[in-house]
C-alpha cells in the first residue's frame, strides 16, 4: 500500500461533505419532488450518475439488467478492496418518498464522492451501486446480485433515515405473496346463485389470517390488501386477490408460516367455491446480518459529529429489505439516522415532508461522513476489512435462496 493512502481524518472527510452539500441537497430534494415507483427511477437514475460521472467516476447505466440500476466507480492507483455505498431512490405509491430514499441516494453518492475527493490516490476501487426497487417486494439487490453486480464486492455500505438513530437495526425475513382467487361471474341480483363470488373467497382468507394470529410467534407479521375485489357492483365477481407479505425474524420461519397461509387460501376457497392460488410477487427478502465492526465504526464516526445513536434492539420493531439477501453474501451495513421527531412512523406523509427538510440534510451529511468513514478505512486499513470479514464468516449461516 502506498503512504498515501493513509485513512483521512474525519475532519477532512465533513469538511469534503461540506463543500459537497449544495449538490447533495439539490439531488435529494429533485428525487424527492418527483417520486418514482419501483424499477420507474429514470430521473432519479439520471441526476446521481450525472453527479458521479462529473466527480471522475465510470458509469455504466443499466446494470445487472435491470433498467434503473447503474454502477458508478472510481478506481484508485494501487490494488486493493471493492467497496460499494449503495443508492435505493425509489418512492411507495400514493406516498412519495414516505421511506426518505432522496436521503439515501443523495447521501450515498455524497459520500463517495467525499472519500475520493479526500483520498484520491486510494488503493482499491470505491463504487457506488444504484439498487432501484426495494419498495413493494421489488428485490432490486437481490436482482443485482444474481447478475453478478456484487461478484468481487468486499463489502457494502448505506444508511437509511427515519425516526431514531441506530447503527444495527434488525430486519425481517418477508415472503411477497398474492393470494388470487377465482370465482364464476353472474348477475348478482338476477340469478347470484349461479355465481360463486370470488370476493368471498377474499374475505374469508383475510379473517382466517386474522384467526391465526393469536397462534404465530409474537415476531411474526401478516399483513396485507385487497389488490382486486370485482368491479362492479352488480357483477358476482369471478376475480379477486389479496396481497400480503408474511415476515418473521428468519426466512425459516417464514417459509414455515407461508405453509400456513397457503393452506387457509385453500380453506376459504373450499368453502365459497372458488378457486386459490398463492404465488409470490417477487423473491423472499432473508433477514438481515448487520455487520457490527463496521456498523460500530459508523457509530463512532456520527457520534464525533455530535449525533447520538444507539446500537439498536435486536428484538426491536423491524421492517425488511432486500439488503438483508445482500447480508448473506457480504458484509452490510444499513444504519439509521434519525431525521424526524421520535414516533414519527415511517411510510407515511409525516416522514416524506421530514425528508425535504434542511434538518433532514443536516443529518444526511452527518450519515454521509459516517459512511464515508467506514468506506475510507476499508481501502486503507486491511486489518479493519478483516475483522469485518471474520464477523461476517463467523456468522455465517446458508444463503436463503429464491423460490
Ligand atoms: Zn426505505
Ligand atoms: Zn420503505
Amino acid at each position: 500500500m502506498s503512504e498515501s493512502a493513509a485513512p483521512p481524518p474525519l475532519e477532512a472527510l465533513s469538511a469534503e461533505l461540506a463543500t459537497l452539500r449544495p449538490r447533495m441537497d439539490a439531488v435529494s430534494l429533485a428525487i424527492h419532488a418527483r417520486p418514482e415507483l419501483k424499477f420507474a427511477e429514470f430521473h432519479a437514475r439520471e441526476l446521481l450518475t450525472g453527479w458521479l460521472a462529473q466527480a471522475g467516476f465510470a458509469v455504466r447505466a443499466p446494470a445487472g439488467g435491470v433498467e434503473t440500476a447503474f454502477v458508478a466507480v472510481h478506481e484508485g492507483t494501487s490494488p486493493g478492496p471493492r467497496v460499494a455505498v449503495l443508492a435505493e431512490y425509489d418512492a411507495l405509491p400514493g406516498i412519495g418518498h414516505g421511506c426518505g430514499h432522496n436521503l439515501i441516494a443523495a447521501g450515498g453518492a455524497a459520500a463517495a464522492i467525499a472519500v475520493v475527493r479526500a483520498l484520491p490516490e486510494h488503493p482499491g476501487t470505491v463504487a457506488v451501486i444504484g439498487t432501484p426497487g426495494e419498495e413493494m417486494g421489488g428485490a432490486g439487490k437481490i436482482r443485482l446480485a444474481e447478475a453478478g453486480v456484487f461478484d468481487g464486492v468486499d463489502a457494502a455500505v448505506m444508511f437509511h433515515p427515519g425516526d431514531r438513530s441506530l447503527t444495527a437495526r434488525p430486519g425481517l425475513a418477508a415472503a411477497h405473496l398474492r393470494a388470487a382467487f377465482t370465482g364464476v361471474s353472474a348477475h348478482a341480483s338476477v340469478s347470484p346463485w349461479e355465481g360463486r363470488s370470488a370476493l368471498a373467497g377474499a374475505q374469508l382468507f383475510l379473517h382466517a389470517l386474522d384467526a391465526m394470529r393469536q397462534f404465530v410467534p409474537p415476531t411474526v407479521r401478516l399483513h396485507g390488501i385487497v389488490s382486486a375485489g370485482g368491479q362492479a357492483p352488480n357483477v358476482v365477481p369471478a376475480d379477486a386477490a389479496v396481497d400480503l407479505y408474511v415476515r418473521d425474524r428468519t426466512a425459516a420461519s417464514v417459509e414455515a408460516l407461508v405453509e400456513r397461509v397457503r393452506a387457509a387460501a385453500e380453506g376459504a376457497a373450499l368453502a365459497t367455491g372458488t378457486r386459490a392460488r398463492v404465488g409470490e410477487t417477487g423473491p423472499m427478502y432473508a433477514e438481515r446480518r448487520n455487520n457490527l465492526v463496521l456498523a460500530e465504526r459508523f457509530g463512532e464516526a456520527v457520534r464525533a459529529l455530535g449525533v447520538d445513536i444507539a446500537p439498536g434492539d435486536p428484538d426491536g420493531p423491524a421492517g425488511s429489505s432486500d439488503i438483508g439477501n445482500l447480508s448473506h453474501l457480504l458484509p452490510v451495513i444499513h444504519p439509521y439516522i434519525q431525521i424526524a421527531d421520535t414516533g414519527t412512523p415511517g411510510h407515511s406523509v409525516a416522514l416524506r415532508e421530514a425528508a425535504a427538510t434542511p434538518f433532514a440534510h443536516e443529518r444526511t451529511q452527518v450519515a454521509a461522513a459516517g459512511l464515508a468513514r467506514v468506506v475510507a478505512d476499508l481501502l486503507t486499513r486491511p486489518e479493519f476489512l478483516a475483522a469485518a470479514r471474520a464477523e461476517f464468516r463467523g456468522a455465517s449461516r446458508p444463503v436463503p435462496c429464491r423460490s
